[in-house]
C-alpha cells in the first residue's frame, strides 16, 4: 500500500515576501471558523431553529417583529462559539509576528481583518483584529449605540426566547452587534481596513470565498495598489484572479506550516 504524507508545501515566493514585510494584513472569512467547528451561517443544521428563516430574523425587520426571538438566537450562536476553541491556523497568525521579528530583529506589525463575528482571533491571542460585519462579543444600545453588557453567566443554548438587556444610560434594548442582513458595515472599521489596506506590504488572504460585498473589495484593492496577495484557501475563490500566490491549503494546516518553515529560515 502507498503512504502518501501530504505535507503542504509553502510557496517559496511567499516566505520571501514575508520576510521582507514589514507590516501584514491577514484577511479572513468563515472558513477560518469552519476549521473550529463553527458552521457558516447558511449550513447549521440546528433543529431548533429551524422553523425559523434566519436571513430574516437577522435583519433590522426581525429584531423590530421579535426581539426576545433574535436575542436567544444570538446568545444561542455566541454560547456556541464559547463551546469551540480558537484552531491551529488562528494560532499561527497570533505567532506571525514575533516569528519574524525573531527571523530579522525588525518590527512586524500583522493586522487581522475578519468577516468572522466570533472572537477566536482574540482569544489565539492577535491583538488587533477589526470586525467588517460585527461581533457576537460586542454587543450595543440600539438607541445611543453605548456598548451593552450581557447578562452574567453561560448564555442558555436552549431559550427559544429570552428579554434583550437594558442600556444603563438610556434603558432601551441592548441589540445584537453583529452586522445584519440589509444594514450597512459600520463605517469606522471599514475606514480603518482601507487604512490598513493602503500602508501593508503583504496581504494574505484566508478561509474566505470572496463573494461578500463590499468585503472583497479589501484583497483587490490590495491587488490594484501592487500589493503582494496570497491566497490560502482549499480551493480557489472568487479572489485568486488577484492573487500573486494561489496556495490550495486550508487555514489550519497550511498556517503552521508556514511559521514552521519561517522558524527554519536563517537572518
Ligand atoms: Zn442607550
Amino acid at each position: 500500500m502507498l503512504l502518501t504524507i501530504n505535507k503542504p508545501q509553502v510557496p517559496p515566493e511567499l516566505l520571501a515576501a514575508l520576510t521582507n514585510a514589514r507590516r501584514i494584513v491577514v484577511f479572513t472569512g468563515a472558513g477560518m471558523s469552519a476549521e473550529s467547528g463553527i458552521a457558516t451561517f447558511r449550513d447549521k443544521p440546528d433543529s431548533l431553529w429551524a422553523k425559523f428563516n434566519t436571513r430574516e430574523m437577522a435583519s433590522p425587520d426581525g429584531w423590530r417583529k421579535n426581539k426576545n426571538r433574535v436575542w436567544a438566537w444570538y446568545e444561542g450562536r455566541r454560547g456556541a462559539v464559547l463551546q469551540t476553541e480558537p484552531n491551529a491556523g488562528h494560532v499561527a497568525i497570533a505567532e506571525l509576528s514575533a516569528t519574524l521579528q525573531n527571523l530579522h530583529g525588525q518590527p512586524v506589525q500583522v493586522d487581522v481583518i475578519t468577516q468572522n463575528v466570533d472572537n477566536l482571533h482574540e482569544r489565539a491571542g492577535s491583538t488587533s483584529v477589526t470586525h467588517l460585519h460585527g461581533s457576537l462579543f460586542a454587543p450595543r444600545c440600539m438607541a445611543c449605540e453605548c456598548p451593552g453588557e450581557f447578562i452574567p453567566g453561560e448564555p442558555d443554548q436552549s431559550l427559544m426566547s429570552l428579554d434583550p438587556p437594558r442600556c444603563s444610560h438610556c434603558n432601551s434594548y441592548i441589540r445584537p452587534g453583529v452586522v445584519w442582513f440589509g444594514e450597512a458595515m459600520p463605517q469606522g472599521p471599514w475606514r480603518h481596513a482601507e487604512d490598513l489596506v493602503d500602508i501593508c506590504h503583504v496581504m494574505l488572504v484566508v478561509g474566505t470565498s470572496g463573494i461578500v460585498w463590499p468585503a472583497a473589495e479589501l484583497p483587490i484593492n490590495a491587488h490594484n495598489l501592487g500589493k503582494f496577495t496570497a491566497e490560502i484557501n482549499p480551493a480557489p475563490s472568487e479572489l485568486a484572479k488577484y492573487m500573486k500566490v494561489q496556495w490550495t491549503s486550508s487555514a489550519a494546516t497550511g498556517l503552521p506550516a508556514l511559521i514552521e518553515e519561517l522558524k527554519k529560515l536563517k537572518p
